[in-house]
This record gives C-alpha cells, structure tokens and sequence, in this order.
C-alpha cells in the first residue's frame, strides 16, 4: 500500500497537515494514521467545555467522516505505527501491514506521566489525555462530590476549575509550592492559586502524592502526601506533564526527548517532517518544544506548506497559549524559561494585568496578558521590537502600550 504523504499521529498537528494540503490544492494520496479509535478531535475542549456539558457523548469531532471521503484523506484508525525504514520509505503497523510513503510526517505528540505509587491500580484515579479518558472522567464525576488533583500544571488547574463550577469540592496537590511558577513566576501563579481559592478550591502545596488510601472494595478514598497529610477523595486525577512520543524504531532520526526539526519542520532524514508537541524546533537562536494547541495548529499547517513547495514555508509563529479557567482568560506569547526580571503593567490582584518577562538585556521575551489587558496584537508587535523594554512606560498604565 502507497500514500504521497503518510502523517503519523491525526490529533492537532497531524489533522492540520492533512487539510492544509488539500487548502494548498495538493493532489497527491494521504493517510492519516492514529492509534485511537476515532477520528481527529479538538483535545482542548476536553477539560473544558466538553467535560462540563452534560450533553455531549461524542468527541468533539473537527470533521465527520463525510469530510475526509471528499478531501481523499485516508484515516488509519486503531492503528500503531511501530517501525520506520526511511531509505526504503515505508512504515509498519502493529498489525503487520507495510505502508509506503514519498513524504512522511511524524505529528505523534506526548503521552502522560504516570505516578507509580501504592495503590496506582485503585478503582477511581484518572488520567486526562484523551477522549476515552475524558469519557471515563465524566461518568464518574456524577457519582462524587469530592475530588482531589494531583498535579498543579495547565490540566490539574483548568479541571479544578471545571469540576468546581460543577459543585465539586476540589483540592488540587502541587508538587510545587508555586503552580505554574516555572511557566509564569511567582506573581503569576499567587494569582491563580487566589483565584482558585476564592471559589472553595483548597491546595495542598510542595507536597508530593505518596499512597492512595482505598477502602475494601479497592475504590480509592484517599490520597496520602509525602508530608503526611491524607486529603479525602472519592476521585483522583492525574495531571504531572507528558513524555514526548518517540517510542517508534527509526533509525539516523535525530532524537533528543524529542525530535529535532529545522525551520521548515524537516528532520535529519530525507522527506520525513516533524510539527506538534513531539517537535523541538528553533526560536531566536534556542531549541525549543510547546505543548499547546496553537503550536501544533500552525506546525502542521507550515509543513504541509513546505510538503507542497519545498522549503517554501520557515516556520516563524511566535508561540502562544491560553488558559481558560472560570470565567478568567490567559494568554501568553512568546517564550522564555530564564528570564532575568518581570516587569508588571496594572494591578495584579485586580486580574487584568500584563507581565513581561525580561532576559539580561531588559528585552521581553515572553508577555502574559491576563483578561484581555491588552490586545495580541499589541503584545505581538512590543515582543518583536526585540530591543530593551521602557519599563517605566510599560508599568504605566496611563500609557497606551500601543
Ligand atoms: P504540565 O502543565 O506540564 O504540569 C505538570 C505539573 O505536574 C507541574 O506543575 C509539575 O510540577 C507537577 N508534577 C510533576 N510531577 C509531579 C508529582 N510526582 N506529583 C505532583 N505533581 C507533579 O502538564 P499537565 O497539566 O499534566 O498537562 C499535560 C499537557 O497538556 C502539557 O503539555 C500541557 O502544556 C498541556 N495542556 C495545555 C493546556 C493549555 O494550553 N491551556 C491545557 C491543558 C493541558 P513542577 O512544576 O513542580 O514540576
């Protein structure tokens, strides 16, 4: 069996190669392989939107089957691609099929961190990464009224938010005494943590899960923190970050945790592209990897680009994110992991704020805006002067930012 283009992995940046090519007028075959059962879905509105519809028992699909019949995108569904031979330029399943390729794009994203402790197997303790899980999630909620969160990141905040404003009593257990600090610093994450506390979610901070506490019928009720502390629970959700995926066999792919591409999103191999979470990719003289949707968006879109016209697209978006929780907005572009200084426009307890990340040159490589504080664009065109930030400019708010 033969496509034009075989894309690994059919969530956010897989999805977007396909229909990209065909908005490019592409007229080669493509096959869009995935190890879920179903077809490509938006993953974000998972801990959202989704979770909290009573209403929605199906995935919340880009596109039914119809679209892919007409665009000739072929869906590999159930399918696990375990071995690439990339001089021969064919790809086996775990099903024993060979699938050969003329380009070959590896979008197969992150899998979860698991928390291997005692009672790891109690009936009760989630994870949420995909349909399926979010399926489980969702049942189960109705039956509990108390839950605790393991792990303060993007999915243990956005789902305490989610279940709270279902009328569940949350406690959200942060490794770190700061959630998100090591994304949005101190200032950041005392916002968010208030925030949350405001509505009734509690917080065990800088203690670690250590056992889950399950009663006789091995349903967990419980979660016991390395300091001792038990926080009651008739749920537990997992969310401790991700592990890229490149578990499959390829040999001359140029691998460090995750796969290295350049600006026009090709790998170390010939006609073999990289786009979404699984990619590290160049920014401003670093290496880098985003696990956010708007990534994977335009990753996907910039390779098929480069796969119609070759190397006509270098990939340049700036990166961005946002977070919803309650009725609140975050965004944030740019990156920086070791900034030197942030600089605060606005009140930060008043949650419409603006924080720039500065390195040693006072030049911001990061902004978070928070509640629509200022327009995107605004925040874009003051990142990309990339020269030494006026603070005492910025820090007025009299002073359009414009
Ligand atoms: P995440 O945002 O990377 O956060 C993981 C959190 O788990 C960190 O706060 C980390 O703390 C903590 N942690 C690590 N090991 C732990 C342990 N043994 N016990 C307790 N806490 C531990 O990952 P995530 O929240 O699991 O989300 C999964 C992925 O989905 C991420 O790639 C995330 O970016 C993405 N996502 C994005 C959005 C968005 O863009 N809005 C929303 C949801 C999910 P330390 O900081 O102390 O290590």
């Amino acid at each position: 069996m033969k496509f034009d283009t075989v894309i690994v992995g059919a969530s956010i940046a897989g999805y977007n190669v396909a229909k990209q090519l065909r908005a490019s007028n592409y007229p080669g075959t493509i096959a869009l392989i995935d190890q879920e059962s179903f077809l490509p879905y938006d993953r974000k509105e998972l801990s959202k939107n989704w979770l909290v519809d009573r209403n929605q028992p199906n995935p919340p699909y880009f596109q039914n089957r119809t679209y892919f019949n007409k665009q000739k995108i072929t869906p590999f569904l159930n399918t696990t691609v375990t071995f690439i031979n990339p001089t021969n330029k064919y790809l086996q399943t775990a099903d024993g099929r060979d699938i050969y390729y003329e380009e070959l794009v590896l979008a197969t994203g992150s899998q979860l961190r698991k928390l291997n402790i005692e009672n790891s197997d109690a009936d009760g303790i989630f994870y949420l990464r995909n349909f399926e899980d979010a399926l489980a999630i969702k049942k189960w909620i109705k039956k509990v009224k108390q839950v605790a969160i393991v792990g303060g990141g993007f999915i243990g905040l956005e789902l305490a938010a989610s279940l709270n404003s279902m009328g569940i009593k949350v406690t959200v257990i942060s490794s770190s005494p700061h959630p998100l600090a090591k994304t949005l610093g101190n200032d950041a994450s005392n916002y968010f943590v208030n925030m949350h506390q405001a509505r009734g979610v509690e917080f065990v901070l800088g203690q670690v899960a250590q056992k889950f506490l399950v009663d006789a019928d091995n349903r967990v009720n419980a979660v016991e923190t390395n300091q001792g502390e038990v926080v009651p629970s008739e749920m537990v959700i997992v969310g401790i970050g991700v592990v890229l995926n490149v578990s499959i066999e390829i040999e001359g792919l140029n691998v460090d945790h995750g796969i290295i591409v350049n600006e026009f999103g090709e790998t170390a191999l010939p006609h073999i592209y990289a786009a979404g979470d699984v990619a590290i990719w160049p920014y401003r003289g670093q290496m880098i990897h985003i696990e956010h949707w708007e990534n994977a968006y335009h990753q996907g879109r910039s390779v098929a680009k480069n796969i119609v016209e070759n190397k006509s697209h270098a990939f340049s978006v700036m990166p961005y994110f946002w977070t919803d929780q309650y009725d609140e907005t975050f965004e944030y572009l740019g990156y920086t992991r070791d900034w030197a200084d942030i600089v605060v426009r606005g009140d930060v307890k008043s949650g419409k704020f603006t924080l720039a990340y500065l390195d040693h040159d006072d030049i911001a490589q990061g902004i978070l805006f928070a509640n629509k504080s200022e327009s995107r664009k605004d925040i874009q065109a003051l990142l990309n002067l990339n020269k030494a930030l006026d603070r005492d400019k910025f820090m007025d708010k009299n002073k359009k930012l414009k």
